[in-house]
Protein backbone atom coordinates (compact mmCIF):
# COMPACT_ATOMS: atom_id res chain seq x y z
CA UNK A 1 0.00 0.00 0.00
CA UNK A 2 1.54 3.16 -0.99
CA UNK A 3 1.67 6.76 0.80
CA UNK A 4 2.23 9.44 -1.12
CA UNK A 5 5.87 10.07 0.31
CA UNK A 6 6.65 6.65 -1.11
CA UNK A 7 5.12 7.19 -4.63
CA UNK A 8 7.07 10.55 -4.47
CA UNK A 9 10.10 8.88 -3.74
CA UNK A 10 8.96 6.61 -6.40
CA UNK A 11 8.89 9.07 -9.42
CA UNK A 12 11.70 11.07 -8.42
CA UNK A 13 13.70 7.97 -8.47
CA UNK A 14 12.31 7.06 -12.31
CA UNK A 15 10.84 4.19 -11.20
CA UNK A 16 7.39 4.71 -11.88
CA UNK A 17 5.40 7.68 -13.83
CA UNK A 18 1.90 9.21 -12.96
CA UNK A 19 0.69 6.90 -15.76
CA UNK A 20 2.05 3.79 -13.91
CA UNK A 21 0.30 4.96 -11.01
CA UNK A 22 -3.06 5.31 -12.35
CA UNK A 23 -2.45 1.94 -14.22
CA UNK A 24 -1.99 0.37 -10.72
CA UNK A 25 -4.82 1.96 -9.32
CA UNK A 26 -6.95 1.03 -11.86
CA UNK A 27 -5.74 -2.60 -11.49
CA UNK A 28 -6.98 -2.62 -7.94
CA UNK A 29 -10.11 -1.26 -8.96
CA UNK A 30 -10.69 -4.06 -11.20
CA UNK A 31 -9.55 -6.62 -9.22
CA UNK A 32 -11.16 -5.41 -6.42
CA UNK A 33 -14.91 -4.62 -8.22
CA UNK A 34 -16.93 -7.23 -5.83
CA UNK A 35 -15.94 -4.28 -2.51
CA UNK A 36 -18.36 -2.14 -4.65
CA UNK A 37 -16.95 1.08 -3.48
CA UNK A 38 -16.35 2.59 -6.79
CA UNK A 39 -19.88 3.81 -8.82
CA UNK A 40 -17.70 5.01 -11.89
CA UNK A 41 -14.53 5.38 -12.64
CA UNK A 42 -12.74 7.48 -15.10
CA UNK A 43 -10.66 5.28 -16.68
CA UNK A 44 -9.51 7.40 -19.68
CA UNK A 45 -9.55 10.77 -18.04
CA UNK A 46 -7.34 9.76 -15.64
CA UNK A 47 -5.24 8.29 -17.76
CA UNK A 48 -4.93 11.21 -20.20
CA UNK A 49 -4.42 13.64 -16.88
CA UNK A 50 -1.58 11.48 -15.83
CA UNK A 51 0.21 11.78 -19.36
CA UNK A 52 -0.16 15.27 -19.57
CA UNK A 53 1.02 15.94 -15.16
CA UNK A 54 3.81 13.43 -16.57
CA UNK A 55 4.89 15.89 -18.83
CA UNK A 56 5.26 18.95 -16.50
CA UNK A 57 7.36 16.42 -13.95
CA UNK A 58 9.90 16.35 -16.84
CA UNK A 59 10.02 19.77 -17.18
CA UNK A 60 10.11 20.72 -13.61
CA UNK A 61 6.70 22.28 -13.87
CA UNK A 62 4.50 19.79 -11.78
CA UNK A 63 2.10 21.21 -8.97
CA UNK A 64 2.71 19.72 -5.33
CA UNK A 65 0.13 16.68 -5.54
CA UNK A 66 2.01 15.45 -9.16
CA UNK A 67 1.34 11.48 -8.11
CA UNK A 68 -1.36 11.79 -5.84
CA UNK A 69 -4.55 9.69 -7.23
CA UNK A 70 -8.07 10.72 -5.22
CA UNK A 71 -11.29 9.36 -5.54
CA UNK A 72 -14.12 11.10 -4.75
CA UNK A 73 -17.70 10.46 -2.98
CA UNK A 74 -20.31 10.75 -5.55
CA UNK A 75 -22.08 13.53 -3.85
CA UNK A 76 -19.59 15.82 -4.72
CA UNK A 77 -19.63 17.39 -8.23
CA UNK A 78 -16.86 16.44 -10.96
CA UNK A 79 -17.21 18.49 -13.94
CA UNK A 80 -19.28 16.21 -17.14
CA UNK A 81 -19.48 13.03 -14.68
CA UNK A 82 -22.30 11.70 -13.10
CA UNK A 83 -23.32 12.60 -9.75
CA UNK A 84 -25.45 9.86 -8.14
CA UNK A 85 -25.45 10.63 -4.33
CA UNK A 86 -25.87 6.70 -4.15
CA UNK A 87 -29.67 7.81 -5.25
CA UNK A 88 -31.76 6.08 -7.81
CA UNK A 89 -33.24 9.86 -8.80
CA UNK A 90 -30.05 11.07 -9.41
CA UNK A 91 -29.06 8.05 -11.33
CA UNK A 92 -28.30 9.82 -14.84
CA UNK A 93 -27.42 13.37 -13.86
CA UNK A 94 -24.20 15.03 -14.56
CA UNK A 95 -22.48 17.40 -13.19
CA UNK A 96 -22.27 20.90 -14.83
CA UNK A 97 -19.12 22.09 -12.98
CA UNK A 98 -16.21 21.66 -10.47
CA UNK A 99 -17.03 21.26 -6.93
CA UNK A 100 -14.34 24.08 -5.55
CA UNK A 101 -12.67 20.88 -3.69
CA UNK A 102 -12.13 19.26 -7.51
CA UNK A 103 -10.95 22.28 -8.86
CA UNK A 104 -8.17 22.86 -6.61
CA UNK A 105 -7.28 19.26 -6.19
CA UNK A 106 -6.79 19.26 -10.06
CA UNK A 107 -4.88 22.55 -10.23
CA UNK A 108 -2.76 21.13 -7.70
CA UNK A 109 -1.95 18.39 -10.36
CA UNK A 110 -4.10 15.33 -8.14
CA UNK A 111 -5.62 12.64 -10.48
CA UNK A 112 -8.99 12.63 -9.74
CA UNK A 113 -10.12 8.61 -10.47
CA UNK A 114 -13.65 7.76 -9.95
CA UNK A 115 -16.69 8.60 -7.97
CA UNK A 116 -17.16 5.87 -4.53
CA UNK A 117 -20.07 4.51 -3.56
CA UNK A 118 -22.07 5.94 -0.13
CA UNK A 119 -25.17 6.00 1.70
CA UNK A 120 -28.03 7.33 -0.42
CA UNK A 121 -27.53 11.18 0.23
CA UNK A 122 -24.73 10.24 2.97
CA UNK A 123 -27.70 9.08 5.48
CA UNK A 124 -26.73 6.12 7.28
CA UNK A 125 -23.83 4.58 9.14
CA UNK A 126 -22.80 1.12 6.93
CA UNK A 127 -22.88 2.03 3.43
CA UNK A 128 -25.90 -0.41 2.97
CA UNK A 129 -28.19 2.52 2.25
CA UNK A 130 -27.11 2.86 -1.27
CA UNK A 131 -29.05 2.21 -4.00
CA UNK A 132 -26.52 0.67 -6.28
CA UNK A 133 -25.80 -1.84 -3.54
CA UNK A 134 -23.92 -2.13 -0.33
CA UNK A 135 -20.39 -1.61 0.06
CA UNK A 136 -18.11 -4.41 1.42
CA UNK A 137 -15.32 -4.17 4.20
CA UNK A 138 -11.78 -5.16 2.34
CA UNK A 139 -10.85 -7.72 5.49
CA UNK A 140 -14.04 -9.86 5.91
CA UNK A 141 -16.67 -8.79 2.80
CA UNK A 142 -19.44 -10.20 5.27
CA UNK A 143 -19.09 -6.93 7.36
CA UNK A 144 -20.20 -2.93 6.53
CA UNK A 145 -17.52 -0.23 6.39
CA UNK A 146 -18.92 2.27 7.59
CA UNK A 147 -20.85 4.89 6.62
CA UNK A 148 -21.94 6.90 4.95
CA UNK A 149 -18.68 7.42 3.06
CA UNK A 150 -17.87 3.89 2.94
CA UNK A 151 -16.66 3.93 -0.46
CA UNK A 152 -14.25 6.34 0.13
CA UNK A 153 -12.89 4.59 2.94
CA UNK A 154 -12.53 1.24 1.01
CA UNK A 155 -10.80 2.40 -1.99
CA UNK A 156 -7.81 3.74 0.47
CA UNK A 157 -7.97 0.84 2.47
CA UNK A 158 -7.95 -1.06 -0.64
CA UNK A 159 -5.50 0.56 -2.58
CA UNK A 160 -7.75 2.10 -5.02
CA UNK A 161 -6.56 5.50 -4.61
CA UNK A 162 -4.03 7.23 -2.81
CA UNK A 163 -6.60 9.09 -0.82
CA UNK A 164 -10.36 10.11 -1.22
CA UNK A 165 -12.77 12.98 -0.20
CA UNK A 166 -15.69 12.20 1.64
CA UNK A 167 -18.01 14.29 3.59
CA UNK A 168 -19.11 14.54 7.12
CA UNK A 169 -22.59 15.25 8.50
CA UNK A 170 -22.45 13.61 11.42
CA UNK A 171 -19.32 11.19 11.49
CA UNK A 172 -19.70 10.06 7.89
CA UNK A 173 -15.66 10.22 7.46
CA UNK A 174 -14.41 9.38 10.44
CA UNK A 175 -16.82 6.61 11.25
CA UNK A 176 -15.84 4.73 8.10
CA UNK A 177 -12.07 5.51 8.78
CA UNK A 178 -12.26 3.84 12.30
CA UNK A 179 -14.57 0.24 11.02
CA UNK A 180 -12.44 0.01 7.61
CA UNK A 181 -8.67 1.06 9.49
CA UNK A 182 -7.61 4.36 7.61
CA UNK A 183 -6.90 8.05 8.55
CA UNK A 184 -10.29 10.23 8.14
CA UNK A 185 -10.66 13.87 8.92
CA UNK A 186 -13.41 16.28 9.57
CA UNK A 187 -12.28 20.21 8.97
CA UNK A 188 -13.61 22.71 11.14
CA UNK A 189 -17.28 23.36 9.21
CA UNK A 190 -16.39 26.58 7.26
CA UNK A 191 -12.44 25.47 6.48
CA UNK A 192 -13.32 23.69 3.14
CA UNK A 193 -15.48 24.99 0.59
CA UNK A 194 -18.96 23.60 0.11
CA UNK A 195 -19.40 24.80 -2.96
CA UNK A 196 -20.58 21.49 -5.50
CA UNK A 197 -21.47 19.69 -2.32
CA UNK A 198 -24.84 18.35 -2.62
CA UNK A 199 -26.32 19.38 0.48
CA UNK A 200 -28.12 16.77 2.97
CA UNK A 201 -27.42 19.50 6.39
CA UNK A 202 -26.14 22.42 5.33
CA UNK A 203 -25.05 23.71 8.65
CA UNK A 204 -23.36 20.49 9.50
CA UNK A 205 -22.07 19.15 6.23
CA UNK A 206 -18.00 19.14 5.83
CA UNK A 207 -15.87 17.59 2.71
CA UNK A 208 -12.68 15.98 4.65
CA UNK A 209 -9.81 13.75 3.15
CA UNK A 210 -8.76 10.03 3.98
CA UNK A 211 -5.80 8.44 3.53
CA UNK A 212 -3.52 6.01 4.51
CA UNK A 213 -1.70 8.42 7.01
CA UNK A 214 -1.78 11.48 8.78
CA UNK A 215 0.57 13.27 6.39
CA UNK A 216 -1.70 12.61 3.29
CA UNK A 217 -4.33 14.04 4.60
CA UNK A 218 -2.47 16.65 5.69
CA UNK A 219 -1.38 17.12 1.91
CA UNK A 220 -4.86 17.29 0.73
CA UNK A 221 -6.49 19.61 3.64
CA UNK A 222 -3.79 22.46 2.81
CA UNK A 223 -4.85 22.22 -1.04
CA UNK A 224 -8.39 22.04 -0.62
CA UNK A 225 -9.23 24.33 2.60
CA UNK A 226 -9.57 28.28 2.88
CA UNK A 227 -12.20 30.75 1.51
CA UNK A 228 -14.21 30.59 -1.47
CA UNK A 229 -16.08 33.12 -2.80
CA UNK A 230 -18.61 30.72 -3.82
CA UNK A 231 -19.59 29.20 -0.38
CA UNK A 232 -20.42 32.33 1.60
CA UNK A 233 -19.97 30.15 4.89
CA UNK A 234 -16.08 29.08 4.09
CA UNK A 235 -14.16 31.20 6.29
CA UNK A 236 -11.55 34.05 6.05
CA UNK A 237 -9.13 32.44 8.35
CA UNK A 238 -5.20 31.70 6.75
CA UNK A 239 -4.76 28.41 6.21
CA UNK A 240 -1.05 26.99 7.70
CA UNK A 241 1.10 24.64 5.82
CA UNK A 242 -0.06 21.78 7.69
CA UNK A 243 2.51 19.42 7.05
CA UNK A 244 5.38 21.57 8.52
CA UNK A 245 3.46 21.43 11.74
CA UNK A 246 3.74 17.61 12.35
CA UNK A 247 6.97 17.63 14.28
CA UNK A 248 6.06 14.68 17.10
CA UNK A 249 6.33 17.24 19.84
CA UNK A 250 3.62 17.05 22.34
CA UNK A 251 5.52 17.89 25.81
CA UNK A 252 3.07 20.40 27.64
CA UNK A 253 0.59 18.93 25.33
CA UNK A 254 -2.63 19.23 27.49
CA UNK A 255 -5.14 16.55 26.52
CA UNK A 256 -8.85 16.01 27.70
CA UNK A 257 -10.42 12.91 27.97
CA UNK A 258 -14.33 13.40 28.01
CA UNK A 259 -15.61 10.88 30.96
CA UNK A 260 -18.69 10.50 28.77
CA UNK A 261 -17.20 9.05 26.38
CA UNK A 262 -15.95 6.33 28.14
CA UNK A 263 -19.00 4.98 29.35
CA UNK A 264 -21.01 1.30 29.60
CA UNK A 265 -21.43 1.94 26.26
CA UNK A 266 -18.07 1.68 24.89
CA UNK A 267 -16.77 -1.76 24.20
CA UNK A 268 -13.69 -2.93 26.21
CA UNK A 269 -11.19 -3.77 23.89
CA UNK A 270 -11.65 -0.24 22.46
CA UNK A 271 -10.81 1.13 25.45
CA UNK A 272 -7.91 -0.63 26.18
CA UNK A 273 -6.65 0.55 22.91
CA UNK A 274 -7.09 4.05 23.43
CA UNK A 275 -5.70 3.28 27.29
CA UNK A 276 -2.59 2.19 25.49
CA UNK A 277 -1.99 5.56 23.49
CA UNK A 278 -3.21 7.57 26.14
CA UNK A 279 -0.19 6.33 28.13
CA UNK A 280 2.36 6.53 25.16
CA UNK A 281 1.21 10.58 25.63
CA UNK A 282 1.56 10.88 28.87
CA UNK A 283 5.38 9.08 29.09
CA UNK A 284 5.92 11.36 26.39
CA UNK A 285 5.62 14.98 28.07
CA UNK A 286 1.78 15.74 27.19
CA UNK A 287 -0.10 16.44 30.41
CA UNK A 288 -3.57 14.23 30.69
CA UNK A 289 -6.93 15.54 32.86
CA UNK A 290 -10.36 14.33 32.79
CA UNK A 291 -12.91 16.97 31.43
CA UNK A 292 -16.37 16.56 31.20
CA UNK A 293 -18.73 17.44 28.46
CA UNK A 294 -22.10 17.37 30.43
CA UNK A 295 -24.73 17.50 27.14
CA UNK A 296 -22.78 14.61 25.47
CA UNK A 297 -26.27 12.65 26.05
CA UNK A 298 -28.31 14.72 24.32
CA UNK A 299 -26.09 14.73 21.09
CA UNK A 300 -27.82 12.04 18.71
CA UNK A 301 -30.88 13.78 19.17
CA UNK A 302 -30.21 17.03 19.11
CA UNK A 303 -28.44 15.74 15.69
CA UNK A 304 -31.00 13.64 14.22
CA UNK A 305 -33.72 16.39 14.50
CA UNK A 306 -31.49 19.29 13.36
CA UNK A 307 -30.09 17.07 10.60
CA UNK A 308 -33.34 15.37 9.48
CA UNK A 309 -34.87 19.40 9.59
CA UNK A 310 -32.13 20.43 7.05
CA UNK A 311 -32.65 17.54 5.04
CA UNK A 312 -35.98 17.87 4.62
CA UNK A 313 -36.13 21.15 2.91
CA UNK A 314 -32.80 20.44 0.92
CA UNK A 315 -34.33 17.29 -0.37
CA UNK A 316 -37.30 19.07 -1.21
CA UNK A 317 -35.64 20.39 -4.86
CA UNK A 318 -35.99 16.67 -5.96
CA UNK A 319 -39.28 16.79 -7.25
CA UNK A 320 -39.15 15.01 -10.80
CA UNK A 321 -39.75 18.54 -12.65
CA UNK A 322 -36.23 19.69 -12.24
CA UNK A 323 -33.56 17.00 -11.24
CA UNK A 324 -33.18 13.08 -12.49
CA UNK A 325 -35.33 10.67 -12.08
CA UNK A 326 -39.47 11.29 -13.26
CA UNK A 327 -42.40 9.29 -13.19
CA UNK A 328 -43.93 9.73 -16.76
CA UNK A 329 -46.92 7.67 -15.87
CA UNK A 330 -49.35 9.40 -13.60
CA UNK A 331 -52.25 11.56 -14.25
CA UNK A 332 -51.85 15.24 -13.28
CA UNK A 333 -48.51 16.67 -11.69
CA UNK A 334 -49.05 16.38 -8.44
CA UNK A 335 -49.14 12.71 -8.65
CA UNK A 336 -46.27 13.11 -10.68
CA UNK A 337 -43.98 14.37 -7.63
CA UNK A 338 -45.37 11.93 -5.44
CA UNK A 339 -44.57 9.25 -7.46
CA UNK A 340 -41.20 10.49 -8.56
CA UNK A 341 -40.18 10.96 -4.58
CA UNK A 342 -41.50 7.50 -3.78
CA UNK A 343 -40.06 5.39 -6.88
CA UNK A 344 -36.73 7.62 -6.06
CA UNK A 345 -35.71 7.57 -2.59
CA UNK A 346 -34.64 5.27 -0.65
CA UNK A 347 -36.25 4.06 2.46
CA UNK A 348 -34.03 5.63 4.70
CA UNK A 349 -34.18 8.74 3.07
CA UNK A 350 -38.16 8.73 2.96
CA UNK A 351 -37.54 8.21 6.68
CA UNK A 352 -35.27 11.23 7.32
CA UNK A 353 -37.65 13.35 5.22
CA UNK A 354 -40.68 12.93 7.64
CA UNK A 355 -39.23 13.11 10.34
CA UNK A 356 -37.44 16.51 9.56
CA UNK A 357 -40.77 17.76 7.76
CA UNK A 358 -42.64 16.74 11.39
CA UNK A 359 -40.54 18.70 13.32
CA UNK A 360 -40.27 21.99 11.30
CA UNK A 361 -44.22 21.83 11.34
CA UNK A 362 -46.04 24.15 12.92
CA UNK A 363 -47.51 23.09 16.39
CA UNK A 364 -44.03 21.14 16.64
CA UNK A 365 -41.59 23.40 15.46
CA UNK A 366 -40.71 25.10 18.95
CA UNK A 367 -40.79 21.56 20.63
CA UNK A 368 -38.31 20.52 18.65
CA UNK A 369 -36.81 22.56 16.32
CA UNK A 370 -36.28 25.48 18.21
CA UNK A 371 -35.44 23.18 21.05
CA UNK A 372 -32.39 21.32 18.88
CA UNK A 373 -31.18 24.71 18.28
CA UNK A 374 -30.78 25.41 21.52
CA UNK A 375 -29.39 22.48 22.73
CA UNK A 376 -26.67 22.91 19.91
CA UNK A 377 -25.58 25.72 21.49
CA UNK A 378 -25.41 24.23 25.26
CA UNK A 379 -23.32 21.80 23.40
CA UNK A 380 -20.92 24.19 21.77
CA UNK A 381 -20.73 25.84 25.23
CA UNK A 382 -19.45 22.52 26.13
CA UNK A 383 -16.78 22.35 24.05
CA UNK A 384 -15.90 26.23 24.55
CA UNK A 385 -15.17 25.63 28.63
CA UNK A 386 -13.36 21.62 28.02
CA UNK A 387 -11.00 23.74 25.24
CA UNK A 388 -9.98 26.33 28.04
CA UNK A 389 -8.76 23.36 29.70
CA UNK A 390 -7.05 21.42 27.22
CA UNK A 391 -5.95 21.59 23.44
CA UNK A 392 -7.26 18.17 22.38
CA UNK A 393 -9.48 15.53 23.22
CA UNK A 394 -9.38 12.13 22.79
CA UNK A 395 -12.28 9.63 22.51
CA UNK A 396 -12.81 6.83 21.01
CA UNK A 397 -14.54 6.88 17.40
CA UNK A 398 -17.13 4.23 17.22
CA UNK A 399 -18.67 2.19 19.88
CA UNK A 400 -18.10 -0.96 18.46
CA UNK A 401 -15.67 -2.45 15.36
CA UNK A 402 -17.09 -2.83 12.19
CA UNK A 403 -20.44 -5.14 12.54
CA UNK A 404 -21.84 -7.76 9.90
CA UNK A 405 -24.21 -6.35 7.32
CA UNK A 406 -27.85 -6.71 7.99
CA UNK A 407 -26.95 -6.71 11.90
CA UNK A 408 -28.55 -2.64 12.18
CA UNK A 409 -30.11 -2.46 8.97
CA UNK A 410 -33.77 -3.18 9.97
CA UNK A 411 -33.56 -1.33 13.56
CA UNK A 412 -32.76 2.52 12.67
CA UNK A 413 -32.40 3.59 16.19
CA UNK A 414 -29.21 0.86 16.20
CA UNK A 415 -28.05 2.65 13.86
CA UNK A 416 -28.18 6.08 14.69
CA UNK A 417 -26.03 4.85 18.09
CA UNK A 418 -23.30 4.47 15.86
CA UNK A 419 -22.62 7.98 15.87
CA UNK A 420 -22.52 8.69 19.41
CA UNK A 421 -19.03 9.72 19.37
CA UNK A 422 -18.84 11.82 16.55
CA UNK A 423 -22.23 14.05 16.31
CA UNK A 424 -21.15 16.53 19.01
CA UNK A 425 -18.17 17.82 16.72
CA UNK A 426 -20.75 18.74 13.94
CA UNK A 427 -22.96 20.62 16.31
CA UNK A 428 -19.95 22.22 17.46
CA UNK A 429 -18.33 22.89 14.17
CA UNK A 430 -14.88 21.74 15.60
CA UNK A 431 -12.72 19.67 13.49
CA UNK A 432 -11.61 15.81 14.34
CA UNK A 433 -9.99 12.97 13.02
CA UNK A 434 -10.10 9.31 13.39
CA UNK A 435 -6.45 7.11 13.23
CA UNK A 436 -6.13 3.15 13.32
CA UNK A 437 -5.29 2.63 16.74
CA UNK A 438 -4.61 -1.74 16.84
CA UNK A 439 -7.81 -4.07 16.34
CA UNK A 440 -9.78 -6.18 18.46
CA UNK A 441 -9.92 -10.02 18.93
CA UNK A 442 -11.37 -10.91 15.79
CA UNK A 443 -8.53 -8.71 14.07
CA UNK A 444 -10.90 -5.59 13.27
CA UNK A 445 -9.36 -2.39 13.13
CA UNK A 446 -10.09 0.21 16.07
CA UNK A 447 -9.97 3.81 15.56
CA UNK A 448 -9.26 6.59 17.73
CA UNK A 449 -10.44 10.08 17.53
CA UNK A 450 -8.74 13.72 18.25
CA UNK A 451 -10.61 16.86 18.44
CA UNK A 452 -9.51 20.41 18.51
CA UNK A 453 -10.51 23.90 18.71
CA UNK A 454 -12.18 25.73 15.57
CA UNK A 455 -9.84 25.96 13.10
CA UNK A 456 -6.96 24.15 14.89
CA UNK A 457 -6.41 21.49 12.62
CA UNK A 458 -2.75 22.24 12.69
CA UNK A 459 -3.06 20.79 16.06
CA UNK A 460 -5.34 17.90 15.73
CA UNK A 461 -3.11 16.29 12.98
CA UNK A 462 0.08 16.77 14.46
CA UNK A 463 -1.34 14.64 17.72
CA UNK A 464 -2.37 12.34 15.36
CA UNK A 465 0.28 12.74 13.49
CA UNK A 466 2.61 11.62 16.76
CA UNK A 467 0.23 8.56 17.60
CA UNK A 468 0.11 7.20 14.24
CA UNK A 469 4.22 6.94 14.78
CA UNK A 470 3.94 5.33 17.87
CA UNK A 471 2.97 0.86 18.15
N1 LIG B 1 -24.46 8.34 10.20
C1 LIG B 1 -24.95 9.68 10.31
C2 LIG B 1 -26.28 9.81 9.62
O1 LIG B 1 -26.79 8.82 9.21
C3 LIG B 1 -23.96 10.63 9.74
C4 LIG B 1 -24.02 10.76 8.28
C5 LIG B 1 -23.04 11.72 7.73
O2 LIG B 1 -22.12 12.19 8.41
N2 LIG B 1 -23.25 12.07 6.47
O3 LIG B 1 -26.85 10.85 9.49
Amino acid sequence: MNTFDHLRQELAAGKTSCEKIVRSYLGAIDKGKALNAFLSVFREKAQLQAAEIDKKIQTGTAAPLAGMVVSVKDVICVKDERVTCGSKILENFVSLYDATVIARLKAADAVIIGKCNMDEFAMGSSTENSAFGRVRLPQDESRIPGGSSGGSAVAVKAGMSTTSLGSDTGGSIRQPAALTGVVGLKPTYGRVSRYGLVAFASSLDCIGPFGLCVKDVARVLKVIAGHDVNDSTSALVPVPDYVVSLNKDVKRLRVGLPKEYYGDALNAEIREALDRKVDILRKNGATIQEVSLPSTDYCIATYYILATAEASSNLARYDGARYGYRATDTPDLSEMYVESRTRGFGSEVKRRIMLGTYVLSAGYYDAYYRKGQKVRRIIQDDFSNAFQKVDVLITPTSPTTAFKAGEKAEDPLQMYLSDIYTTSANLAGIPGISIPCGSDSHGLPIGMQVLGKQFDEATVLKVADFLESTA
